[in-house]
């Protein structure tokens, strides 16, 4: 059977019997995958250790045609975000990156972009203090939602089409119109809600996110959840608490 070689980070992690894991992996080239790591939770296993979520490595594994999980035969870690999980904030983004990874992606559907984005978005998590991760996760979520195909339309109003511009005077953000509104056609949505201009301009030009005062950004991350919220037709697990930590910030 041909070994295949490729980046992978672990966006979900079960215990399988006494000695072995079953992980979803977001590779580089391959997409997500299913695979087994038979005896990963033995001491002395040919893995360093057990597989962590979030822990991004070079790994070898096969696949054969038509089977559902990979046999792991090879990880070594190449990031394994200790410092992420001694912050809480940072720890539940990253949480819910790896959740997004994996609600968003298909499995053998490669996205290279996007695995780069999630290397970045841990980095970030790593390297700042959790007073200073919020701007990575939004970027982060855009990009995901932007490189699926799901990205909500923030560049015109979503109803009719017009042009966002800076002299709508009200702006609108609706998840079921999947995007922004302007002031003629919001009275449609009963689920839109009136949002800052400071907000609607993150929304439109994502770039604006790093110089974005706390208050804008954890106002865009609500819309953005709400907005995942309504895309997957259910609340991810792992968005509720991020919601929480980042209104007590
Ligand atoms: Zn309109």
């Amino acid at each position: 059977m041909p070994l295949k070689k490729d980046k992978g980070l672990c966006i979900r992690s079960t215990d399988y019997s006494e000695s072995s894991q079953i992980l979803t992996f977001f590779t580089r080239d391959h997409g997500k995958i299913g695979a087994i790591a038979k005896g990963s939770r033995r001491l002395k296993s040919s893995f360093c250790s057990t597989i962590e979520i979030c822990t991004i490595g070079d790994m070898v594994f096969s696949l054969r045609d038509r089977e559902k999980l990979a046999t792991l035969t090879e990880f070594n870690p190449t990031f394994l975000g200790l410092e992420i999980r001694k912050k809480l904030l940072a720890l539940n983004c990253a949480f819910f990156a790896a959740d997004l990874l994996n609600l968003f992606t298909k499995e053998l559907d490669p996205h290279p972009e996007l695995f780069d984005q999630a290397v970045f978005l841990l980095q970030n998590l790593r390297d700042n203090p959790d007073d200073k991760v919020l701007p990575f996760l939004i970027l982060f979520e855009f990009a995901l939602l932007s490189l699926t195909g799901s990205a909500p339309l923030c560049d015109i109003c979503a109803n009719c089409k017009r042009k966002f511009d800076a002299d709508w005077k009200q702006y609108f953000f609706s998840a079921s119109a999947r995007g922004i509104l302007c002031r003629d056609c919001e009275s449609a949505f009963v689920d839109k809600k009136m949002i800052p201009f400071e907000c609607a301009v993150c929304l439109n030009q994502p770039s604006k996110i790093l110089s974005a005062q706390q208050q804008t950004l954890i106002k865009v991350e609500e819309i953005l959840i709400e907005y995942i919220t309504s895309v997957l037709e259910r609340p991810p697990r792992t968005a509720d608490m991020v919601l929480r930590l980042i209104k007590k910030s």
